[in-house]
Formats: C-alpha cells, sequence, structure tokens
C-alpha cells in the first residue's frame, strides 16, 4: 500500500499525500487506533491541542515504534497552535507541552490552527481550553500580532524542535500579509476542501505560491452534523448520487471517490474512522484514477458551502467574510 508525497519547501522533507485525522478520536481508543492506522499503513497523523488526546495519541505512536512496526523517521506527525497561545511568551510553553504529550523529540510540521488571537488561557485553568475563556461565554481576543506568533514559529525550526511550520484556516488577505515578513515560509495551508467547497482558487493561488495544502473533512457535513445547522441540513455527500454512480463505476466506495478527488488536484488528505475496513480502503486511493467526466461531474457540485465556520458555531466572527 504506497502512499504518494509532496515534497516540501525549505525543508525538502517528504510529506505523505495520505494521513489519519485524529478530531474525534476518543482518548479511551486513540492508542489502540494510532497503532492500527500505522499497521494498515498510514504515516500522517494530524492532531492538534484543540483533540484533547495526545497524550494517547503519543501512546500510540511510541508502541508502534517500540513493537518495530515503524521508525520514528518514517512518520509525519502534525500538530496545531491553539488560538490561546498565539502571544510570543505563549508559542514555545504551548509548543512544548504538546510535544512532551506527544512524547517526540521534534515535530514534523506544527501549524497555527486558526489565524485568530484569542485571550490567554493558563494550562493549570483549563487545557485543551476551547474558544472560550474559563467561566466566559463569549469569545475574547487577545493583541497578539501574528508576525511575533510567526516568529517564534520560525524560533521552533531554527532550534530544530519543528522541522516545518504551516497554518490552517488562513484566507488569502492573511497568508499575503504572513509572506510579507516570514522569514520562513509556510510550508502548508490546511483548510476545509469537499466538492461542496472546492476552493479552486485559493488552491490555486497558494500552490503557486509553494505552499501544500492539505483538505480537512474531505466527506463533508459528516463531521458538523452534532455541531451546525448547516452540518445537519446538507445532503451528506457520502450518499450523493454522482458520487455514488462514480463509485459504482469505479468499482471503489464514496469516500475513496471524495479522497481521489482531492488527491489529483496535488491536495493532501487526512480522514478520519474508527473501522478497520474503512481506514484500509479510505488509504487505497493511489493506484486508480478518476475520468475526466467524473470531475466534471464533480465540479457540478460546489455549493460554495463551508461547514468549519466560527460564525456558525454561534460565536460572533465571520472568519471567512
Ligand atoms: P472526515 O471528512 O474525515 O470524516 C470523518 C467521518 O467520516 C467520521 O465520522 C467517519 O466515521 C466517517 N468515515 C470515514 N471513512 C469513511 C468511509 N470510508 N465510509 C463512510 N464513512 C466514513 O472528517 P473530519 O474529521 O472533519 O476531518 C478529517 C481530519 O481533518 C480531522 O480528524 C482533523 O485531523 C482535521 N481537521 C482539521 C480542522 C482544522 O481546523 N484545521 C478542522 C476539521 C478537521
Amino acid at each position: 500500500m504506497s502512499t504518494q508525497h509532496v515534497t516540501l519547501n525549505r525543508s525538502g522533507d517528504k510529506m505523505p499525500l495520505m494521513g489519519f485525522g485524529c478530531w474525534k478520536v476518543e482518548n479511551k481508543d486513540a492508542e489502540q487506533l494510532i497503532y492500527d492506522a500505522i499497521k494498515c499503513g498510514y504515516r500522517l497523523f494530524d492532531n492538534a491541542c484543540d483533540y484533547g488526546n495526545e497524550v494517547e495519541i503519543g501512546r500510540g505512536i511510541a508502541r508502534a515504534i517500540k513493537d518495530g512496526l515503524v521508525k520514528r523517521e518514517e512518520l509525519f506527525v502534525v500538530t496545531k497552535l491553539w488560538n490561546t497561545f498565539h502571544s510570543k511568551d505563549h508559542v514555545r510553553p504551548a509548543f512544548e507541552k504538546q510535544r512532551k504529550e506527544l512524547g517526540l523529540d521534534y515535530i514534523d510540521l506544527y501549524l497555527i490552527h486558526f489565524p485568530v488571537p484569542l485571550k490567554y488561557v493558563a494550562f493549570d485553568q483549563a487545557y485543551p481550553p476551547g474558544w472560550y475563556g474559563v467561566g466566559q461565554k463569549k469569545i475574547q481576543f487577545e493583541r497578539a500580532p501574528m508576525h511575533e506568533c510567526w516568529s517564534e514559529m520560525e524560533k521552533l525550526v531554527d532550534d530544530g524542535l519543528a522541522r516545518n511550520i504551516g497554518i490552517s484556516n488562513f484566507n488569502v488577505q492573511a497568508i499575503l500579509d504572513l509572506l510579507t515578513y516570514c522569514k520562513h515560509k509556510p510550508a502548508t495551508l490546511q483548510v476545509e476542501i469537499h466538492p461542496y467547497l472546492p476552493q479552486k482558487r485559493l488552491v490555486e493561488w497558494v500552490q503557486a505560491q509553494e505552499i501544500h495544502i492539505t483538505a480537512y473533512s474531505s466527506f463533508g457535513p459528516g463531521s458538523y452534523v452534532s455541531l451546525t445547522d448547516d452540518g445537519r441540513s446538507a445532503e451528506p455527500l457520502l450518499q450523493n448520487d454522482a458520487i455514488s454512480s462514480i463509485a459504482q463505476k469505479k468499482n471503489k466506495t464514496p469516500a475513496q471517490v471524495l479522497l481521489r478527488w482531492a488527491i489529483e488536484r496535488g491536495i493532501a488528505v487526512i480522514p478520519k474512522s474508527s473501522h478497520e475496513e474503512r481506514m484500509k480502503s479510505n488509504h487505497d486511493v493511489f493506484s486508480w484514477s478518476l475520468d475526466d467526466d467524473d470531475k466534471k461531474q464533480i465540479e457540478t457540485l460546489n455549493k460554495g458551502l463551508r461547514f468549519n465556520n466560527p460564525d456558525s458555531y454561534g460565536f460572533d466572527l465571520p472568519l471567512f467574510s
């Protein structure tokens, strides 16, 4: 089960185009699930402080290495700086806490989760801190300039603690600004991409800056059913007629069609699954391809429909407007 890679700017590291997403992986299942995913052939793991499971994910990685399933240098571990740690004094301690919880000497790729500086929350008050401060009902911003945050991210690279740094949920304006002062360009941008939100121009422009794209929520509304009205009301992409008929024609699953569609655009994917069969089949997207007609049909599904939008969670933050 071979995975294709992209080569990241500056470091020249090879990042797998197929990874395993760790959002909503329950703490009690995480160690075994990561171990099983490594057995299945996954080499990239997408974590975040906000997912609250880095200790258990780290245990799964450690066990797989100890049992000789994989070597550390064959893995590509991604994690993300949470919004409450953007101030220049908080980036390094937050990173160090995550690195220790994951039990790793270095992180392959450290991303800024959102371009949203929120009021600092100390580790002993709440961890992970979430969007609200302790006892608050609204988000509260912190005057933490992005250029200071990014400079601290760059120091993690210079000190050999993060091999690559990148961004998530940034739009073109935010990236343009970052490119005016950065010493190390972001290696990747992680954003929501699926046929209801293909983000064609964003993808083309960002790729032209030599920044690789990772798509999250490749299956569309599924992860947002319990979170937002749009998640509940949108037709599940995995049951969409066009996707299902392409899958039938190719003798593949709808999930494989959605993942292959992204990969053919040079976009990395990070699906999450707890079922071994799905884990295996999701990974199997490198030995076949979609026809031009299939891609044209998928293009017609574009609705500009975004599910991971702070505004739809009830925060007063139209981040993508
Ligand atoms: P996803 O699109 O990977 O969907 C996951 C859901 O699909 C799960 O409920 C799973 O059971 C189901 N599923 C998986 N494989 C299937 C298959 N073959 N057939 C049918 N159902 C299947 O969703 P996601 O969790 O939203 O995104 C993937 C990863 O992206 C996350 O785990 C996380 O690592 C990352 N992410 C990042 C951000 C960000 O802000 N940067 C936001 C959301 C997610």
